[in-house]
C-alpha cells in the first residue's frame, strides 16, 4: 500500500474505504472485508450514523489497531469550541477508540462563522494528544486561508469531491502551495456516468482493468489519496488491486480532458 506523508509527518495510506451510506450493522462485515482485503485507512463521519459498527469491525479484527488509519468528521451541528469537545468524545466513544488518526470538519458552514472555533478546538485536542492529525473536508481557498491566517495552524488534509468530471486544479495548487493533502471524495464519481465514459472504458480496455481500476490509478498517480466505496465484496478487493499497474502520460492527459467543473454534491460555500 502506497503511503503519504502529512504536514505533520505522520504517514497515511493513499487508499482508503468510504463507509457513506453503509448503516450501521452493515458497516461491521463492510469493514471486516474491506481490512481481510487489504485495506488500512477507513473514512467515516459522525453524520454517517456507523461509527459504532466500524469500531466493532477494527475491534474484531486481527490486523493490529496501530495499523489501521482511522478517520471520522465533525457534523455541522457541533460546529463551536465546546460543542466539537462534546461531539469528539461521542465519536470516540462510537468508535471504541482511545486516539483518532484524523478528525475533519465536514463541511465550513460559511454563514454559520463558527469553522475557526471548531478549529481551535481542533488543535487542542490535537495538542492533548488525542488526534493524531487534523484536516478539513469541503473547504474552498479562502475558507482555508482564513484558518491559517486566524490560528497559524495549516489543516494536512482537505477532504473533497474530486473525480474526472471535477478534477478541482485551482483547489490542489492551492493545496500544493501551503503543504495540504489532497482528499477526493467520490472519486469513482459514485459509480454513475463516469465509469461508463468512453474515455475510460477504453484505457481501460487497452490495460484490462476495470474502469474504477483506472479512476482510481488517475487519482493515485496525481497524488490524491481515495476512498472509494462498495459494500460488495468481489468491488471492495477490485478498487484496492491497483498497484501493480500504471497509466501513461498520454492517459492522464486524456482522462484530464474529462473535466466538466460540475459536482454531483452540495456547493460548500452555500450549504449550512
Ligand atoms: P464513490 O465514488 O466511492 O462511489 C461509490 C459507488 O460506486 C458504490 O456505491 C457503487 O455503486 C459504485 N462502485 C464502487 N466500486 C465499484 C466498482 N469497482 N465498479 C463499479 N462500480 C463501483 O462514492 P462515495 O461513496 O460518494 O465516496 C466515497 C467515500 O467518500 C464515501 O464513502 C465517504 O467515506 C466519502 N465522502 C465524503 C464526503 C464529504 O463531504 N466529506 C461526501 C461524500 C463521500
Amino acid at each position: 500500500m502506497n503511503t503519504v506523508q502529512l504536514n505533520n509527518g505522520i504517514t497515511m495510506p493513499q487508499l482508503g474505504f468510504g463507509v457513506w451510506q453503509v448503516p450501521d450493522a452493515e458497516a461491521t462485515p463492510a469493514v471486516a472485508e474491506a481490512l481481510a482485503a487489504g485495506y488500512r485507512s477507513i473514512d467515516t463521519a459522525a453524520a454517517y450514523g456507523n461509527e459504532s459498527g466500524v469500531g466493532a469491525a477494527i475491534a474484531q479484527s486481527d490486523v493490529d489497531r496501530s495499523d489501521v488509519f482511522v478517520t471520522t468528521k465533525l457534523w455541522n451541528d457541533d460546529h463551536g469550541y465546546d460543542s466539537t469537545l462534546r461531539a469528539f468524545d461521542e465519536s470516540m466513544r462510537k468508535l471504541g477508540l482511545d486516539v483518532l488518526d484524523l478528525y475533519l470538519i465536514h463541511w465550513p458552514r460559511p454563514a454559520r462563522g463558527l469553522y475557526v472555533d471548531t478549529w481551535k478546538a481542533f488543535v487542542e485536542l490535537q495538542k492533548e494528544g488525542r488526534i493524531r492529525a487534523i484536516g478539513v473536508s469541503n473547504f474552498q481557498p479562502a475558507h482555508l486561508r482564513e484558518l491559517i491566517d486566524e490560528t497559524g495552524v495549516v489543516p494536512a488534509v482537505n477532504q473533497v469531491e474530486l473525480h474526472p468530471y471535477l478534477q478541482q486544479a485551482e483547489l490542489r495548487a492551492f493545496h500544493a502551495e501551503h503543504g495540504i493533502r489532497t482528499e477526493a471524495w467520490s472519486p469513482l464519481g459514485q459509480g454513475g456516468e463516469l465509469l461508463g465514459d468512453p474515455v475510460v472504458t477504453e484505457i481501460a480496455a487497452r490495460h484490462g482493468r476495470s474502469a474504477a481500476q483506472v479512476v482510481l490509478r488517475w487519482h493515485l498517480q496525481i497524488g490524491n489519496i481515495v476512498i472509494p466505496k462498495s459494500v460488495t465484496p468481489s468491488r471492495i478487493r477490485e478498487n484496492i488491486a491497483v498497484f501493480d499497474f500504471e497509466l501513461s502520460g498520454e492517459e492522464l492527459a486524456a482522462l484530464s480532458t474529462l473535466d466538466r467543473g460540475g459536482r454531483i454534491g452540495p456547493n460548500p460555500d452555500t450549504l449550512n
